[in-house]
């Protein structure tokens, strides 16, 4: 994303929309981007820098480290912050940040059921065990009240 600094009015400048993914170099087994990245930036100069602050959410698809399957995931940045000082160049490229936070966002023990709407095959199969361990508990304690 980058951003001509005459783009910029004294007032400020409101940015919404949608890009490439910006972590596509880095797609693997583990993670591969799903959609586009949408960003929502107020963006100003002043005292010789620019700032922009806003939220940024990007979706992937990850692999669960429980069940191993894959599942979508929207990385969000609800904070997203950077101030950069101006010299140079009139065109500056958000990108490496943007990139840097969405990795910073980005689990790194991703579970299939963190957002709440599925359950983990491999916590389901555990919840399964537990059940019926309890239900041969009861049937031990059933044997016993039959000797006696
Ligand atoms: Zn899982």
């Amino acid at each position: 994303m980058k951003v001509h600094l005459k783009q910029i009015p004294s007032e400020g400048l409101h940015l919404e929309g949608e890009e490439d993914c910006p972590i596509q170099e880095l797609e693997s087994e583990e993670i591969r981007c799903v959609g586009r990245l949408h960003y929502d930036l107020d963006l100003g100069v002043a005292g010789g820098a620019l700032w922009a602050n806003g939220s940024l959410s990007q979706p992937v698809e990850l692999r669960c480290v429980s069940c191993l399957e894959k599942f979508e995931h929207e990385i969000r940045v609800p904070a997203f912050a950077v101030h950069m000082e101006l010299h140079g160049p009139e065109t500056i490229d958000f990108t490496p940040s943007i990139r840097e936070e969405i990795l910073l966002n980005l689990p790194a023990h991703p579970h299939c059921d963190r957002d709440g709407d599925r359950v983990c095959k491999a916590k389901q199969l555990k919840t399964t065990e537990q059940q019926l361990k309890r239900k041969s508990d009861w049937s031990a304690l059933d044997k016993l009240k039959l000797k006696r």
